[in-house]
Formats: structure tokens, C-alpha cells, sequence
């Protein structure tokens, strides 16, 4: 009898343990580095070089986490300020894309981000959402990019914006991404 209740009672904690770990899973699976913008928005601009083509991709983006349901935003600046996004030659062998995120001194807060989209000609970009690639889908790129400024780091969840690598198009936040942003900016 004895034996018998103590089996239940582990058989109750285990599941319970199980049932623990999986909400945890899904209320964690987004990964937050810890840094923070101060004003809870970040100014940004294109580089004087970027593409003319690509800024409305890169401005969806911006709009799509601005939407997310947080009170962060991004604040499109036509002037000069130190946040922007660049259009560089990161080798044809390098990323789609790349962000620097720099901090205030012995803080945790973030004073600027930088991200480089990688101009080589061996990338093959595109605005249309194609399910085949390459070609990639900017706005996809550049939504994962800005989800790095908030400083979401890469998931194990295929599905999520934040997934590193590109794994198709994904011009929307599934509800992790949005947990993400709205955890760090609620
Ligand atoms: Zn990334």
C-alpha cells in the first residue's frame, strides 16, 4: 500500500514535471540578451548608399514589430542619426544579413544599432515572397535583422522570425516573436 501511494505521488510529480518543462518551452522558446533601449523606441535611417528598391521591404519590417502588440517603435528618421540600416558586400560566402548592437558603457542599454544588408551579387534578393530560394525575401531578412535590435537572439523554433537560418518567407511575427518584444517592452 505504501509502495503503491508513493508511485502515485512520483507519477503525479513527473507528469507535473513534464507538463512544467513544456510550458516553459513555449513560453521561452524567444531568446532575450538582456539589453534594453532606453526610450523604449529606436530612431533609424538607410545609409545614403542603400537601395531604393529594397526600402519599402525594410520599412514593412519596421511596421510589422511596430504592430506587435509592445509599446516599442521603430521611428523612420529621413536625417541623420546613428542607427541605421547599411548595404554592404558581406562576400558571397557571408550572411544575408548582419546587426552591431552597441551599448552605453557599463550599462545594459543599448545607444545603437547598425545592420548590414549584404550587397554581393551572389545573394540573390527579391520582393515578392518566394517559397523556392534563393532568391531571398528581403523583408524577411530585414524583419529577422530589426528582431535583433530589439535584442532577440536566434531560436530553435522553425517557425519564428527569429530562427537563424533562412528558411523561407516570413513577412509576419508568430506569437513567440510577439512574446518576445512584448516581454522586454510590454
Ligand atoms: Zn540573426
Amino acid at each position: 500500500m505504501k509502495h503503491k501511494k508513493l508511485g502515485t505521488t512520483f507519477k503525479k510529480l513527473f507528469l507535473t514535471l513534464i507538463v512544467v518543462a513544456a510550458m516553459l518551452q513555449i513560453v521561452n522558446a524567444y531568446v532575450y540578451t538582456g539589453y534594453k533601449w532606453p526610450w523604449g523606441s529606436a530612431d533609424w535611417r538607410f545609409s545614403t548608399n542603400f537601395p531604393d528598391s529594397y526600402k519599402q521591404s525594410v520599412q514593412n519590417a519596421a511596421n510589422t514589430w511596430n504592430n506587435a502588440g509592445s509599446s516599442f517603435r521603430f521611428n523612420y528618421q529621413w536625417y541623420e542619426v546613428t542607427s541605421y540600416v547599411d548595404w554592404v558586400d558581406l562576400g558571397g560566402n557571408g550572411p544575408l544579413g548582419h546587426t552591431n548592437i552597441y551599448k552605453y558603457p557599463f550599462t545594459s542599454s543599448i545607444s545603437r544599432a547598425v545592420t548590414e544588408m549584404n550587397s554581393n551579387s551572389a545573394k540573390y534578393w527579391t520582393t515578392t515572397q518566394s517559397p523556392d530560394y534563393p532568391p531571398y525575401d528581403f523583408e524577411t531578412a530585414a524583419l529577422h535583422e530589426f528582431g535583433h535590435w530589439l535584442s532577440l537572439a536566434h531560436t530553435s523554433d522553425t517557425s519564428t522570425v527569429m530562427y537563424d537560418p533562412y528558411n523561407g518567407p516570413k513577412r509576419s511575427l508568430t506569437q513567440d516573436d510577439k512574446n518576445g518584444i512584448k516581454y522586454i517592452y510590454p
